[in-house]
This record gives structure tokens, C-alpha cells and sequence, in this order.
């Protein structure tokens, strides 16, 4: 039987929620590698909420999907064939290589993988999410000794992260995830000194409780309610971090904080960030999360969900129902 190369497409542009009917799945024959090129066979995919704003029609830091156009993803797979003198049939590689089963490179934007470390690494603590932790607590953020940070959406991949990083700092460490298996990982598996789940309610009331002194950094993956209750609890000078807003990204209307007369009244600063201003400094970074890693301080936990690339619209959701517990990737056939 002739291999296939089976994708998925984008094929409406959603309103709220994505659904079925957003996504078409296609198959093609498996690319071949021209000189300069190489092929991947792609064993894992990040799923990522930034895909969500990917799907809309509108400017942002990276171009919209075109409709019609293959998924936009970052993966890691094995390259298969190579015409292209710096990798080798066998090399494990991290690229955006969309949500497909192989994919032809020319290297643009290909790491290889160190294999004495797991690959799904790089798409957690060492890739995309990893890096946007530690450059937006530390680069943004400036956490530093003695201070109190608070995180939200701290049980997935990026909060967890920045919340481990904050506790290596010397920080107190609140975290806000939602409901309380959620905020027992945080205390147990991710050492927060104190979570706050946010689905209880009355959450100034907790971080009033949490953070007596007011909170010097805080790191906001969620905007929204939680965003105007963590605006109430600001230490002079505080440093908010802009790093996602997840609770709008299916809102149509996005929802922007009413108390940010705070930020006068704090002298406080609120600051946006994207990881890839810092990719010149990736390297560095990374070596000193593998550290981290080694030494134990540093948990990374992935949520692997199986199915191949046609589970991918079901996994993308997971996302936005809270279903995930770390960093969501989502397995290939080959993976
Ligand atoms: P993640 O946190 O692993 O997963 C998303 C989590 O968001 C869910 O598990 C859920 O946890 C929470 N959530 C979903 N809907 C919510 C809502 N309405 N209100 C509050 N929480 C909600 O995802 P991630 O990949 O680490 O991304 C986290 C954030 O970082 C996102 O906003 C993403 O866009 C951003 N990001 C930014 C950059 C950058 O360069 N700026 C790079 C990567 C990621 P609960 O169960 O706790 O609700």
C-alpha cells in the first residue's frame, strides 16, 4: 500500500470554540527531499492555545493560517531522507512542521535534539514554553529574591514552569489553576508555597490571604476575572507580565481589566512579551533549565494524548476545557 502523508487543514475561520467543521483531514503523498532539503517524519505535536489565534483573520506576531493551508504546529519527528549537508537520515529534530504526518524542510527554524535528552523536552520545559516561562518571569518579570509572584493558569505548561523557576529565584509562590486536584499538583509536584483555585470564587479574598504584603511579579496566562482580582493585590513597583490570555481567546470581545487604575497607584507596569524576541538567547536558557532539570529542581510534565493527527481538533480543545495536566502534546502514529 502506498504511504500517505495524512494533514489537517484549516478550513473555516471559527467563531468562540472551534469545531469539527473548522478542520478538514487530507491526505497526500508522502513528500521527497530535494538537494538542500530533508524530510521528517513527525512523532509528536504541540498543542498550543496561540493556535487558536492563529485560526482568526487578524494581525498579530505571526501571520494568520491561510484557509485551505495545513495547521500551523511545532513538532519534533525523525529525519527519514536528506538531501541537506547538516542533517542526517536519523537526526532527531524540533521545526514547525505543521500538524502532518512528514514534512519537507529546507532547516529554517530546525533544531536538532540532544539525545541525551527526551525529545518531548523540547516541546515543553526546553522549547516554546519553557523558554516563554523563563524570559518572561526573569527578562520581564525581573523576579528576584524575596519576592512574591503569582501565577496563573500555573498547573499547565508555561505556569508551572515560571512558577518552578520563581521558587529556584528564592520567590513566594502562589499559584491559581482550576479545581482542587489542580492546586494539590501545584503544592505537591510543582512545590508552590500556596494555590488558589480559581473556580471556587472569591479569589481576592484568597490572594488578600496568600500575599498579605501585595505581589511584586505577576505572570498572567489567563487575563480576564483573574487578571482585575490580581490588579487589587499589587506591591509598589510591581511588574505584571502579559504572557497569553487564555479566558479570551474564544471571547470575540476581549475583555480588558477594569481595575487597571492600579497600576498608577502601585507605580506598577504591565508589560507584553513573545518568546521569540528572545531566540538569540535560547541556548543559554536552555542549558540552565537542563541544569535544573538534572538536579531535580525543575519538574516538566507532559499530557501525551495518542490518536494521530485527526485527534488533533479534539486535543486542541483540551486546552480550553482545562482537561490538561502539563504540557499537551499529541502523539503521532509513529510516536
Ligand atoms: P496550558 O496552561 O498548559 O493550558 C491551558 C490552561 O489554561 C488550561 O489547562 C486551563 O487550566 C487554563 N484555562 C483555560 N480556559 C481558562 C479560563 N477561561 N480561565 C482561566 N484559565 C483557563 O497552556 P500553555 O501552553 O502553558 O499556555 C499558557 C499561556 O501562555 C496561554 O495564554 C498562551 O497563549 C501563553 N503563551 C504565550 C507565549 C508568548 O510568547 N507570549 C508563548 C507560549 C504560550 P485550568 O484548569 O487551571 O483552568
Amino acid at each position: 500500500m502506498e504511504q500517505v502523508n495524512r494533514q489537517v487543514r484549516l478550513a473555516a475561520r471559527p467563531s468562540g470554540l472551534p469545531t469539527a467543521s473548522d478542520w478538514e483531514v487530507t491526505s497526500e503523498p508522502v513528500p521527497s527531499a530535494g538537494p538542500g532539503e530533508f524530510v521528517v517524519a513527525v512523532t509528536h505535536l504541540s498543542i498550543d492555545p496561540a493556535m487558536r489565534g492563529w485560526m482568526d483573520d487578524r494581525p498579530s506576531y505571526v501571520p494568520p493560517v491561510k484557509l485551505g493551508a495545513v495547521m500551523r504546529a511545532g513538532g519534533i519527528g525523525r529525519v527519514i531522507e536528506s538531501g541537506h549537508p547538516d542533517f542526517a537520515v536519523g537526526d532527531h529534530v524540533y521545526g514547525v512542521f505543521g500538524v502532518q504526518e512528514y514534512a519537507r524542510s529546507t532547516g529554517r527554524g530546525v533544531t536538532r535534539l540532544d539525545p541525551a535528552v527526551a525529545p518531548t523536552e523540547y516541546l515543553g520545559v526546553l522549547g516554546m514554553t519553557g523558554l516563554t516561562a523563563y524570559f518572561g518571569l526573569l527578562d520581564v518579570g525581573r523576579a528576584r529574591d524575596g519576592d512574591t509572584v503569582v501565577v496563573s493558569g500555573a498547573a499547565g505548561a508555561v505556569g508551572s514552569v515560571a512558577g518552578q523557576i520563581a521558587r529556584i529565584k528564592g520567590c513566594r509562590t502562589i499559584g491559581i489553576a482550576g479545581g482542587p486536584d489542580k492546586c494539590t499538583l501545584l503544592r505537591e509536584t510543582y512545590g508552590f508555597d500556596a494555590a488558589i483555585d480559581y473556580k471556587a470564587g472569591n479569589l481576592r479574598a484568597a490572594l488578600r490571604e496568600h500575599a498579605p504584603g501585595g505581589v511584586d511579579v505577576y505572570f498572567d496566562n489567563v487575563g480576564g476575572e483573574v487578571l482585575d482580582a490580581a490588579l487589587t493585590r499589587l506591591a509598589r513597583g510591581a511588574r505584571i507580565v502579559i504572557c497569553g490570555a487564555i479566558s479570551q481567546y474564544n471571547a470575540g470581545a476581549v475583555r480588558g481589566p477594569a481595575n487597571y487604575l492600579a497600576l498608577l497607584v502601585a507605580r506598577a507596569s504591565m508589560t507584553g512579551m513573545v518568546v521569540f524576541d528572545y531566540e538569540d538567547r535560547y541556548p543559554q536558557a536552555r542549558a540552565e533549565m537542563a541544569g535544573w532539570l538534572q538536579e531535580g529542581r525543575l519538574v516538566s510534565r507532559d499530557h501525551i494524548v495518542p490518536g494521530g493527527v485527526a485527534a488533533f481538533p479534539e486535543a486542541l480543545l483540551m486546552l480550553f476545557n482545562g482537561e490538561n495536566t502539563g504540557k499537551l502534546i499529541l502523539a503521532l502514529d509513529g510516536g
